[in-house]
């Protein structure tokens, strides 16, 4: 029975799951039930970890997802292991069913777990890999409670609120501080609360983590209230009272914040500050002006000016544990990367973007990412053309669409809308030699254009878009996708094995690795019955699966074209700051190069200076008859 609000120091109980005899035990067996629900792994070392949690006041879509990857990313450059955590208060167990347009991208982690779009900007400014383990939502909680209620497992128990689904909060938390640091228990798991302090939908999580920071106890855990400092343009100066209210909802629910961040358009006054420390027991040099900043990629740097990462490592009582020479490292090549972001750029062009969300640049959140990423390392400055494609429907409409365009990057979607003015987008790139990059349908579109237009399909298509096709030569493949045990969800989701070819552009670009690991979200792909005819045609297939026939990157010879790459995958999604995807470097130095054709091209590193034609280093010969 655990009645004890504070666990011992070491916990070597089982809680893991079903039918667990120390579970049932806990819940105490009819006659001396526990009211405290707390279940601690196996393992679980109490003091090893501490917890940052950031919370949202005012309102939000203040940044807390980029704020709390800020503060993480200045832990772990000082050498600290850390896991960080997005709890979401909606009942979706996870967002592959939500709409991009409310909720941004669709951003799938390596496991395969579709995930909200913070969990990107955690994955880029961390530069580590996530799992199921770091995204929570109301209905993950709940399913598995419900499961559990109906197998009998609670023992004729009222399951409650609290403290079963508090408790099952506690025990995730607990479990990812365990396991965060690749199987081992972390540092600091930082945990972002979806939502403001006050919604109806995040209030278990706010009451789990005030009983968290109580079981832990003293210096285990620091809550940052995320605020808004609103500066009515009618008065002309900065007002306090909208903060101070939204900090006082976090008092009434028994929460002290230890720091207080204070989003503003400009820099926040002294005045301001005061007040709000006086009014919810922060000292100044606890509360801090977040306001805007010219790239969120500076925000560390910052942070570390204003001395918050000194402030939390004295509330939590870790000065002990940093490591100063890989902080020195860390930061030397941040500081690269933001002098160059920061610097005047060299090459300017411009990037079509096709996408049926065109109007919402959060449903691309990664691509801008990726691009944004290639941009700094190739002294590029993009300029984003976002072309909604429904409206394309003759050569002459995407000639003039795409006029003045040095690249253009089809990517992912789902259902017919626009499918035909992607097809003519992707002609006009293969004819007029415009660097092209098709991600997920826009590999499918770019092997449906070639099947048409060269090979000698004119009924080529997708079984998605026209399931009685004459050429179905992108289709489902159910038999494939049994053969590779993903049962259950209908789409191929999450990190695969990728074999790249000797000799092919895309091997050159991941630097002649014959294998890379990239992340998928399709169910459609390219019929295996016409891959020798595409390719006697010219269209190679130069990425495949290890194991089975799954087409998974297809580029043109470079005497046809000199850039023409199209992914199965999502290659945006393990683009980082300092680390760009290859496909998206490939796209913007051949772009440069589009709209430099004269120009020395010397500082462009040797890497991304592939596919001239007659180069026979790089000459991507596929003599032979892909395998
Ligand atoms: N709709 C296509 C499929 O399901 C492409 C998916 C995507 O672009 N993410 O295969």
């Amino acid at each position: 029975m655990l009645s004890s609000r504070m666990p011992p120091q070491t916990h070597d109980q089982h809680n893991e799951h079903d039918q667990d005899p120390d579970f049932l035990a806990r819940l105490g067996t009819s006659g001396e039930m526990s009211e405290n629900y707390s279940p601690i792994p196996e393992g679980y070392q109490q003091g090893r970890t501490k917890f940052v949690v950031v919370l949202g006041t005012v309102m939000s879509g203040l940044g807390k997802g980029i704020f709390s990857s800020s503060l993480a990313k200045l832990l772990k450059d000082k050498g600290l292991t850390v896991a960080p955590i997005k709890l979401e208060g909606y009942l979706n167990i996870d967002s592959g069913t939500l709409n991009p347009y409310r909720h941004g991208e669709v951003f799938v982690l390596e496991d395969g777990l579709e995930t909200d779009m913070d969990l990107g900007t955690y994955e880029r400014i961390l530069d580590q890999n996530l799992n199921r383990k770091n995204f929570l939502t109301a209905g993950q909680i709940y399913t598995e409670i419900l499961e559990r209620e109906r197998r009998g497992d609670y023992l004729g128990r009222d399951v409650q609120m609290i403290p079963h689904v508090t408790g099952e909060v506690k025990r995730k938390l607990r479990e990812l501080a365990l396991t965060g640091n690749q199987g081992k228990q972390c540092d600091v798991v930082f945990v972002e609360v979806g939502g403001t302090a006050g919604d109806y939908e995040n209030g278990f999580y706010i009451e789990a983590l005030r009983e968290l920071a109580f079981e832990e106890g003293p210096d285990s855990t620091c809550f940052v209230a995320l605020t808004y400092i609103i500066e009515p343009s009618i008065l002309g100066e900065q007002k306090s009272k909208a903060a101070q209210l939204g900090i006082k909802r976090l008092l009434e629910a028994g929460i002290q914040p230890s720091i207080i961040a204070c989003r503003a358009k400009d820099p926040v006054t002294n005045q301001v500050m005061e007040k709000i420390g006086m009014f919810s027991n922060v000292p100044m040099n606890r509360i801090f002006s977040m306001h805007d900043r010219e790239s969120i990629y500076t925000i560390p740097d910052a942070m570390r000016a204003a001395r918050l990462d000194g402030q939390i490592l004295s509330i939590l009582d870790m000065h002990e544990r940093v490591d100063p020479t890989h902080e020195d490292r860390a930061r030397g090549e941040w500081k690269q990367f933001t002098q160059q972001l920061l610097a005047t750029r060299r090459h300017k062009i411009n990037i079509a973007i096709t996408g049926k969300y065109a109007a919402l640049r959060d449903a691309y959140a990664s691509i801008d990412k990726a691009l944004e990423h290639c941009a700094t390392q190739l002294s590029a400055d993009i300029n984003a053309h976002w072309i909604d494609t429904t409206s394309i429907e003759t050569s002459a409409d995407a000639d003039k669409a795409l006029a003045g365009m040095h690249g253009i990057i089809v990517p992912g979607g789902f259902g017919l809308r626009g499918v035909e003015g992607k097809i003519l987008c992707v002609e006009h790139a293969r004819t007029n030699r415009l660097p092209y990059l098709g991600i997920c349908l826009g590999f499918q579109v770019a092997v449906i254009e070639y099947a048409r237009n060269v090979m000698g399909l004119p009924g080529a298509h997708s079984t998605e878009f026209e399931p009685d096709c004459a050429g179905a030569i992108i289709a489902e493949l159910p038999e494939q996708k049994k053969l590779e045990g993903i049962l259950g969800g209908t789409m191929r989701l999450g990190a695969q094995d990728v074999v790249l070819r000797e000799g092919s552009l895309a091997r050159h670009l991941y630097n002649g690795q014959a294998s890379v690991r990239e992340r998928f979200r399709h169910r459609y792909e390219v019929e295996p019955g016409y891959i020798d005819r595409l390719a006697d045609a010219g269209l190679h297939f130069s990425g495949r699966h290890p194991d089975y026939p799954i087409m998974q990157v297809l580029e043109l010879e470079s005497t046809q074209h000199p850039y023409f790459v199209g992914a199965q995958f999502h290659p945006e999604l393990t683009s980082r700051p300092l680390t760009p995807n290859p496909l998206f470097m490939g796209l913007v130095a051949a772009a440069i190069r589009t709209a430099e054709p004269e120009a020395s091209l010397d500082d462009l590193p040797a890497q991304w200076k592939p596919n001239h034609s007659g180069d026979t280093a790089n000459g991507h010969e596929f003599a032979q008859s892909p395998g």
